[in-house]
């Protein structure tokens, strides 16, 4: 469920019709729901009401925008960041440092001192040699940090190769099969309190058994560390919850996870800890863009739009499907490749496909955009960088204004010696 609807025939945001942003923000632009985000957050949350002591974290890198991660830490939420920019971020936009947990494959040593300067709750360690570090670190400073070991569970999650993280061969972690022995060596530092488990196995997870497989293993796990003489108050389950890009898509629910993590955790007894990204964001948000012109195509008619993959990049790496509407659909539909201005063949949205037919200057939009966009947006081809709205009821503000290229180019310079 999500706040972009069609009211007498024009897509709203809220009470916003979209063409309003488009003319006073411009195009191409974000589009955030704050009512959508705090329904995903409170329905999330909801899903796990069962499941004892819990601690929610959103994870930061799905949408870093502050006011969108303000929203969240109004719910609640705590955050989960993967570098220093992030933690930076999370703090800035009110989160609590006690509800920080700081993932991440390669936490330099500064972004560890960063870490405990902030006091934030949790490092989740990717290897031995990041806990020795860190425990090097607190040590010389008289402290102790809070921490996890994160494992590897070996699971494929049954999603794209390049948002898979749970397999052996993949970067995270440490192996299920060497973290005793690894957990057992970290644990005898003085710098470190390591109190549990970290798992994350991937991302755009379109069924639970991938996800219910890994937590079984995890649960073995912490037997064996208990069974060893560690105390193991904390696992930390991941993100990586689905959610529907295509209307007929049908991810598991939060309250099917909810259930299914109730049955699998239970007599853990610890505190369960979750960094759902894209399952809170991912609908909260559209791209709005207009149409350039339309051009003739071998197969199709390309669209050519004012968004190109610079903005929206998930179409160009991970092959995604992103939903286009127009935003005044009049009910009649094309096939069309909707591309944008950029020199790559790879900068196109739909490869004919059917969609709503639009005509130049016509508005439309890509849905479930919410994740993963606007923080992947680059300059390209020196486009400006892509601004946010976030809409609450019948207001809205700007949230990220959009960067021109004259600002980017005034940070740079012409060496002297070549002028
Ligand atoms: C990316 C990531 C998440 C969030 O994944 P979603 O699929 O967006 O829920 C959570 N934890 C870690 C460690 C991550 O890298």
């Amino acid at each position: 469920m999500d706040h972009f609807q069609l009211k007498n025939g024009v897509l709203y945001a809220e009470d916003i019709p979209v063409p309003q942003i488009a003319a006073e923000v411009g195009t191409p632009v974000y589009i955030y729901s704050r009512a959508t985000l705090e329904r995903h957050a409170r329905v999330f949350r909801q899903g796990l009401k069962d499941v004892g002591k819990i601690h929610l974290a959103f994870a930061v890198k799905a949408n870093p925008n502050l006011a969108v991660l303000r929203v969240l830490a109004n719910q609640g939420y705590g955050a989960d960041v993967v570098s220093g920019g992030e933690l930076e971020r999370a703090l800035a936009a009110g989160m609590k440092p006690e509800d920080i947990v700081f993932s991440g494959v390669g936490k330099t040593r500064a972004e560890l001192t960063l870490g405990l300067d902030k006091g934030i709750g949790q490092f989740n360690l990717e290897s031995e040699e990041e806990g020795q570090l860190l425990a090097e670190i607190a040590a010389a400073r008289g402290a102790q940090a809070p921490a996890t070991l994160r494992v590897n569970p070996d699971v494929d999650a049954g999603t794209h190769a390049k948002i898979s993280t749970g397999k052996k061969e993949n970067k995270f972690g440490v192996g299920i099969d060497v973290a005793p022995n690894i957990y057992a060596r970290l644990s005898k530092l003085d710098g470190l309190n390591l109190r549990g488990v970290a798992v994350h196995i991937g991302s755009q997870l379109q069924n639970l058994d991938p996800l219910e497989k890994c937590y079984a293993r995890m649960g073995e796990l912490v037997e064996q560390l208990r069974g060893a003489g560690h105390e193991i108050s904390h696992v930390d389950l991941g993100g990586g919850l689905g959610v529907p890009y295509k209307p007929e898509d049908n991810p598991p629910s939060p309250a099917d996870y909810g259930a299914m993590v109730e049955r699998v955790t239970k007599g853990w007894n610890v505190t369960l800890m979750f960094e759902p990204g894209r399952v809170i964001a991912g609908n909260s948000g559209i791209m709005a863009t207009q149409v350039i012109r339309i051009k003739p195509g071998v197969n199709s008619d390309f669209v050519i739009v004012d968004a190109a993959m610079n903005d929206l990049m998930r179409p160009a790496i991970y092959d995604a499907w992103h939903h286009f509407e127009a935003v005044e659909p009049t009910g009649e539909t094309m096939i069309a490749s909707i591309v944008g201005p950029i020199c790559e063949s790879s900068d196109i949205f739909t490869k004919e496909r059917k969609v709503d037919r639009v005509a130049t200057d016509d508005l439309g939009i890509f849905r479930t955009a919410g994740a993963y966009g606007a923080t992947m947006a680059n300059t390209y081809n020196s486009r400006p960088l892509v601004p946010e709205v976030l809409v609450d009821g019948d207001k809205y503000a700007v949230v990220a204004e959009r960067i021109e290229p004259a600002t980017i180019m005034a940070a740079e310079q012409v060496p002297d010696w070549l002028k």
